[in-house]
């Protein structure tokens, strides 16, 4: 699996009915399902990273109602059982939309979605229209895209998003209902639209896999290093199958190259690693940042660090050992058996630019969800553009995520070596990013920690740390899905779900 095609179905309004059946066939045979958002906009950065959490949701609550999605991924895994344990059929859908409310673009973000490729012509000509909150009088019917919102909660799969609140919210009003006031009935009626529960990768990146990063690009990144590790060493490991198109579908396809990097071909060297994109997926230089995005140096680098600091700890260990045997050979087991700290592993920012994120106030914030959530046309791209691209900047909530810093002296060392030709080193690796590459990483990242942890999917909830609970940038506790006692779910929500079990 060193190399990997991966195809994407472009889906508008010109092949919407044609690819229908084949989305719902996707939908009701998965194990699992991930999505992805692409989004107009975040409104206000501030109050989206409020210390209350109940804040927060009021301004993502205002963020989904007044802005749109603009193009949502689907990727649906389905475990094929007559293949060795950890075999899965993938699709991978991208459907380009065009709310039919009025919404707000700010307009730099407009100027930001065009200068990163954003193609408004395809989206106003082509996108799949949809209108926000409550259903209107027969609109499950049909094909659209609350019909095909509802075929997914119809399936009972878990739901695999990455930081995945924002997205949440945001399906849920454009798809679904107007969104509940207080967040504890937006809890509780996720719970029940998605009794198989809810992952989020970003959370389960930092709990169970323990990276040192975590935003997208990276956490699939080492997924996919990992694994092959998993192949030299184990019985069981993950691999991805596609399906082999139609004639008639391939016109829609976009095939995505994702290459394992070739240890002999692409080194790092000379390039010095920018340290915030390293540690959040996000830097406010962009494209113009004269150090490495590139999240294949930076995970390098990451593993030489790692290398570096265990062949240290061996040789401490050692020398512990030779004194303290002689010493006192009892207390030996205790520092051997010393427990790992609760807490994930995460990076340090050595220069002065590592204020902590979440006290940074700037523009740029809201413009690393939109690039995140932008469709750029790889052919368009030069170097530059797709070098920005490919190293994946990640949601906006993404570079916030490390408060938990580890005062680690290693870490520290910063090395801001020559800048050489970066864009020939780092030109590798054509595509796009996209609502639904970005679904296909994320149950990527999930299907290889329940191979790494579990070994099958046959375990009841799957990754029981993570079941229901959704990543919050710059705390250290999740948002856990559930309907607690005191919570009711909301009257919309409950006349869809009726509906939905008449039909049944
Ligand atoms: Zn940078």
């Amino acid at each position: 699996m060193s190399f990997m095609k991966v195809p994407v179905v472009d889906v508008h309004t010109d092949n919407f009915k044609e690819i229908w059946p084949s989305m719902l066939l996707a939908v009701r045979t998965a194990n699992f399902i991930a999505l992805d958002t692409e989004l107009s906009g975040l409104g206000t950065r501030k109050a989206l990273l409020a210390q209350s959490i109940e804040d927060r949701y009021k301004a993502i609550c205002q963020a989904a109602r007044t802005r749109s999605v603009l193009s949502l991924g689907i990727a649906s895994f389905k475990e094929l059982s007559d293949k060795p344990g950890g075999t899965y059929l993938t699709q991978v859908y991208n459907i380009t939309l065009l709310c039919m409310d009025e919404y707000i673009i700010e307009p730099q973000s407009v100027q930001f979605l065009v200068q990163h490729g954003f193609d408004f012509n395809k989206q106003y000509s082509k996108g799949i229209p949809y209108h926000k909150g409550n259903d209107k009088p027969n609109e499950c019917r049909g094909q659209n895209m609350r019909a095909l919102f509802l075929e997914i909660i119809q399936s009972k799969k878990p739901l695999i998003l990455h930081n995945g609140l924002i997205d949440l919210a945001f399906l849920y009003q454009c798809f679904y209902a107007n969104l509940p006031d207080q967040l504890m009935t937006f809890t509780a009626d996720v719970s029940e639209m998605f009794p198989a529960g809810v992952y989020d990768t970003k959370y389960a990146s930092e709990v169970e896999t323990r990276f040192v990063s975590s935003y997208l690009e990276y956490a699939y990144k080492k997924c996919r290093r990992e694994n092959t590790r998993l192949i030299d060493t184990s019985n069981r490991h993950l691999s991805i199958e596609f399906c082999n198109y139609k004639q008639a579908f391939t016109g829609y396809i976009d095939y995505r190259h994702c290459n394992l990097p070739e240890a002999d071909k692409v080194t790092g060297e000379g390039i010095g690693i920018c340290e915030r994109f390293s540690a959040y997926g996000w830097c406010p230089n962009g494209v113009k940042c004269s150090l490495s995005h590139n999240t294949d140096l930076i995970i390098d680098e990451d593993e030489r660090i790692n290398d570096k600091r265990k062949k240290k700890k061996a040789r401490r260990k050692r020398r512990q050992h030779t004194v303290e045997s002689s010493d006192n050979p009892t207390e030996c087991s205790v520092a051997d058996n010393m427990a790992p700290t609760d807490v994930p592993p995460s990076k340090l920012l050595c220069d002065n630019t590592s204020v902590e994120p979440e006290i940074m106030d700037t523009g740029e914030v809201a413009q690393e969800k939109l690039l995140s959530n932008v469709q750029l046309p790889g052919a368009t791209l030069d170097a530059e553009g797709s070098e920005d691209n490919l190293s994946g900047v990640e949601k906006q909530g993404e570079f916030i995520s490390n408060s938990k810093m580890e005062n680690n002296p290693e870490d520290q060392k910063c090395t801001r070596t020559e800048l050489v030709e970066k864009s020939k080193v780092e030109k590798y690796e054509g595509g796009t990013h996209r609502a639904g590459f970005d679904a296909f990483m994320t149950g990527f990242i999930m299907a290889y920690i329940l191979i790494w942890k579990n070994g099958s999917t046959k375990m009841d909830p799957w990754l029981p740390d993570c079941h229901n609970k959704l990543y919050l940038s710059g705390k250290a506790i999740p948002l856990q899905i559930c309907k607690s006692s005191f919570s009711k779910s909301s009257k919309a929500h409950q006349v869809k779900i009726e509906l939905l079990r008449e039909k049944h």
